[in-house]
This record gives structure tokens, C-alpha cells and sequence, in this order.
């Protein structure tokens, strides 16, 4: 299939491409790695009259540390996100998370804000996003403002993004000391999109007694599910089998996946409390220093 004509626009300038998308709003879209708007296009499924190629704007694609934060460019591409050092030192969740989105190919066109934009309730970006308690950073023609991961992603394939908003940067906390992180995901062949996928984060003190903790869970719903109240329950002891598993079966049990093609929603229900249970697992032994 060919796509339905479009004008083909290519901003030079984050402010030349905000005006576009000021000036022709529903009527545009934008295009970033291409690897998931292009087959939408090819098939037809979305017909925009313009489309707005971010590819040529310098300088959203990069990724540094500010702050106490991470930033990340939206047109930061993902095979550099999961190569980038300054990732695997200071955000080692996001970079044992990359490798598992699609192929390499697919990695070295697809972006970063490409991927938390096109929000595929599948997709691991948006858990790992969640489970860090990042900030989603959209600018207009009007200004900026930063969204949770809560407030960004409200359904399937739908952000709250307006049409004349960009998403032009992620910003991720530092993991703080003693932290472990922990992305597991099960999918039918290395490359697929996550049936479920969960990301995990466990903060201990200098005691081993837990401080913080996040799950946050893809595959299980139209959006990224961040299980807030079953993560709670380990914080204030040590992470000790029982209590991750207890953690597990809360998780299991808070959830209402569809059933699809793919899978039963009892089967994604019972798989998100396992890997829970193991991802909590690995968690604490990497906050303990105990594994990488
Ligand atoms: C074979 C295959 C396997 C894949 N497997 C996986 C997988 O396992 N896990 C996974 O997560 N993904 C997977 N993907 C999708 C891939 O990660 C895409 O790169 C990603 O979903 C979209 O990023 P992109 O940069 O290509 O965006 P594009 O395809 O260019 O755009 C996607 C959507 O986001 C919008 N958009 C893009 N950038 C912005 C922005 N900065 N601001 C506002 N809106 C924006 C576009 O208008 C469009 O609606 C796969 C893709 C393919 C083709």
C-alpha cells in the first residue's frame, strides 16, 4: 500500500516546527523514526493532509545529565539511548529495558519521544518511564509543561498530548545509591512486542531495610500500569522472599487485562505476578551489591 498524499514539511528549528503545528493542528502529523507512523500510513490508517518531519531540528536528540536528572531528547534514537554510557551508569533500568524494543534496525531509526508518543500499550518505554517516575515535557507554540507518566498516557495509542504540542524531552531521576532496577518481559519471539513486561525499582537504607520501591507493568493494559499500592507493601522491611512475593500476588491480583489474540487475560495475570516476584527479586540483589 502507498500512503494518501500529504504535504511534506521539514522544520529546521524546534520554533518553525512548533508553528506548523500551531498553524495546521489536527490536520498534521509529525514524524520522527517513522517505524511505527509509516506502516500506519501505508495502510492508510491515519491520512494527514501535512506531515511534519522532526529529523532535520538539531539538537532534540540529545542526552545529558542536569540536575540531579537525566535528560533525554525526544529525537534521541533508541539504539543511542541503549548505548549511551551516561544511560547504563546513571539509569540502568532504561538500558537493560532498550534491547528488548524490536530489532536493532528498528532501534537505530526509532526515538525515544517516538515511542512514549505513539504510547503502544505494549510497549516498554512507557513502564520504565513510570516505574522512574519520570517527567514527560511537552512544549507548543504557547509553552512548556511537564506531565507524570500518570497524567501523560490516558489510553490506548492516546496521550494527552494536544495536537499542537511536541513532546520534546524526558527527564528521568538519577537512581539514587543502594538502588536496584530490574526490566523482565515475556514475548513470543525475541523482537515482539512484551505479552507482559514489568519494570521494577528498590531502594535500600544502610540497614537493607526497603525505602522505596516502584513496579510499573506493560502488556497489562491500554496504558502503563504503575502498581502503587502493592509496591508499597515492601516498603519499611527488608525485601525478604515473602514479602516479594506477597508483592506478586498483589500485583497479579489488582489486574484487569483483556484477553487477545495473544494471550489470555489470566495467563497475563498470573505471568505480571511472576515476573514481579523475580524482577523485585533481582532488585534487591543488585541494591544489595550482590549481582549486576
Ligand atoms: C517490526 C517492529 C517491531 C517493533 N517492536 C517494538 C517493541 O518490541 N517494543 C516497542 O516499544 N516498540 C516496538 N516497535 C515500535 C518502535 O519502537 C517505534 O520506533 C516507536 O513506537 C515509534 O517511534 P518512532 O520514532 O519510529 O516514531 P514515529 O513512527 O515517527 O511516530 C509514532 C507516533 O508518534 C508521534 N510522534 C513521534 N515523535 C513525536 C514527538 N516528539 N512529539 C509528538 N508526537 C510524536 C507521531 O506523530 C506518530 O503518531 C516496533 C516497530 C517495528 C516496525
Amino acid at each position: 500500500m502507498k500512503p494518501p498524499r500529504f504535504d511534506y514539511l521539514v522544520p529546521t528549528s524546534l520554533d518553525e516546527a512548533l508553528a506548523l503545528l500551531g498553524q495546521h493542528g489536527e490536520e498534521a502529523k509529525v514524524l520522527a523514526g517513522g517505524q511505527s507512523l509509516v506502516p500506519l500510513l501505508n495502510f492508510r490508517l491515519v491520512r494527514p493532509a501535512h506531515l511534519v518531519d522532526l529529523n532535520e531540528i538539531r539538537g532534540l536528540d540529545q542526552i545529558r545529565a542536569d540536575d540531579g536528572h537525566l535528560v533525554i531528547g525526544a529525537m534521541a534514537r533508541q539504539r543511542a539511548v541503549e548505548t549511551s554510557t551516561l544511560i547504563r551508569e546513571r539509569c540502568p533500568l532504561l538500558a537493560e529495558a532498550m534491547p528488548q524494543i524490536g530489532h536493532v534496525q528498528i532501534r537505530n531509526r526509532g526515538t525515544f519521544g517516538g515511542s512514549l508518543a505513539h504510547a503502544d500499550p505494549a510497549a516498554e518505554l512507557p513502564a520504565v518511564v513510570a516505574a522512574l517516575g519520570g517527567e514527560i515535557v511537552l512544549q507548543s507554540a504557547r509553552g512548556r509543561r511537564r506531565l507524570s507518566a500518570d497524567q501523560f498516557f490516558v489510553g490506548y495509542l492516546t496521550t494527552a498530548a494536544e495536537p499542537t504540542e511536541l513532546l520534546v524531552e524526558v527527564k528521568l531521576p538519577v537512581t539514587p545509591r543502594r538502588t536496584g532496577s530490574a526490566f523482565l518481559e515475556v514475548s513470543r519471539r525475541h523482537g515482539d512486542f512484551a505479552l507482559v513486561g514489568v519494570a521494577t525499582t528498590l531502594t535500600l537504607d544502610d540497614r537493607g531495610v526497603c525505602t522505596a520501591c516502584s513496579v510499573a507493568l506493560t502488556g497489562v493494559g491500554p496504558t502503563p500500569v504503575l502498581a502503587r499500592d502493592a509496591a508499597r507493601a515492601l516498603v519499611g522491611g527488608p525485601p525478604s522472599p515473602q514479602a516479594i512475593e506477597e508483592v506478586g500476588r498483589r500485583v497479579s491480583q489488582g489486574l484487569r487485562p483483556d484477553s487477545d489474540l495473544h494471550a489470555s487475560s489470566e495467563y497475563r495475570k498470573d505471568v505480571a505476578g511472576v515476573l514481579t516476584r523475580r524482577a523485585l527479586a533481582r532488585a534487591a540483589e543488585r541494591a544489595r551489591g550482590e549481582s549486576r
